[in-house]
């Protein structure tokens, strides 16, 4: 699916809000109690084809997706590819909560629009490095589950606007994508959360060091640690490289001033680099940047490389895999 650049951005930062209330990141890293072996809960039987079973090697053409593959084929063809768990209709759990929020979804049982909705989520998850999701996963989750629901209401608050959320708060480490009418899924919105869960990898694996973070960013700055006002781009536009509209290169600051995406990154830690990062996986994806130039402001630029060389270290990819990221990288800043 191909929206605007305007639409799709301003969709983004709308939808990604509930994340963050639910994952409660912002002011300090993810939860993520190292369980012991032995106090595991037992796994499912499809949990055991994950990073054991990496071959990146794989030829995996065999699950491209065709337009006429039925929901059924979709899914398996899916979760073969990626080494996830895919959960629909009435199987869908139907409540999420932490200390902050309850978020209720009802499932959707329109079959040809969840199957829709997968193949414009086949179409994010593929612009991610062979065998990348199948590494998602860490201490004591063993696979990815996403969760295609109908209407999600947010602490009694229906259609809030949020269509996708993600969590690791308690025993499932899960991505929740609402499926609304015709199937219609925004494809950055996807990639942006699975950003998030790259972050509570990368975290559990003690890379992403925040205090060495902060010195990437302005000197005194601080996160509002707040999905307020940055929602709506209301802050100070300073240092930041858009409001909440995408304008372009008009925002008058020189380059060295640049140091966000737009108002949504100043958010907290995990938003900044989730957006930073959308605007090369749709450059990947689609062959364009929304934000054209952006990383060729030096802040930027030195960001997206910290983000990107922990992301490698963390993952194992083919090198072909590391030479597209590499270029694409290098095509745009
Ligand atoms: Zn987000």
């Amino acid at each position: 699916m191909h929206l605007t650049g305007f639409n799709k951005f301003a969709a983004i930062a709308v939808m990604t809000g509930i994340l963050f209330s639910l994952t409660g990141c912002p002011a300090k890293p993810p939860k993520q109690p190292d369980v012991p072996e032995s106090t595991q809960t037992s796994k499912a039987p499809e949990e055991a084809a994950t990073t054991a079973s990496l071959d990146l090697d794989e030829d995996l053409s065999k699950y491209d997706l065709k337009e006429g593959d039925s929901l059924e084929d979709v899914v398996s063809k899916m979760e073969n590819k990626y080494g996830i768990d895919i959960v629909y209709g009435n199987d869908i759990r139907t409540e999420f909560k932490d200390e902050n929020e309850t978020i209720t979804v009802k499932p959707n049982t329109n079959f040809e629009d969840v199957r829709k909705a997968l193949l414009a989520i086949d179409e994010g998850l593929n612009a991610l490095p062979k065998g990348f999701l199948r590494q998602l996963p860490y201490g004591k989750h063993k696979i990815l589950k996403i969760y295609l629901t109908g209407s999600i209401t947010i602490n009694g608050v229906p259609n809030s606007g949020s269509p996708a959320f993600t969590s690791d708060s308690d025993d499932e480490l899960f991505l929740t994508i609402e499926v609304i009418e015709d199937g219609v899924v925004n494809v950055p919105t996807v990639v942006h959360e699975i950003s998030h869960i790259v972050d509570f990898k990368l975290h559990h694996d003690g890379l992403i060091k925040e205090d060495e973070w902060t010195k990437l960013n302005p000197e005194g700055f601080t996160y509002d640690n707040s999905y307020g006002e940055n929602i709506t781009g209301g802050n100070d536009p300073k240092y930041c490289y858009t409001t909440y509209h995408y304008v372009g290169r008009n925002t008058g600051y020189p380059d060295d001033d640049i140091w966000f995406y737009y108002c949504y990154s100043k958010v907290n830690a995990y938003e900044d680099r989730a957006t930073m990062l959308e605007n090369l996986v749709i450059y990947k994806m689609w062959n364009y940047e929304v934000a054209e130039g952006l990383y060729k402001c030096p802040h930027m630029k030195a960001k997206v490389e910290y983000y990107l060389k922990l992301i490698e270290k963390d993952f194992k990819m083919t090198q072909s895999d590391r030479d597209a990221w590499a270029n694409a990288f290098k095509a745009i800043s």
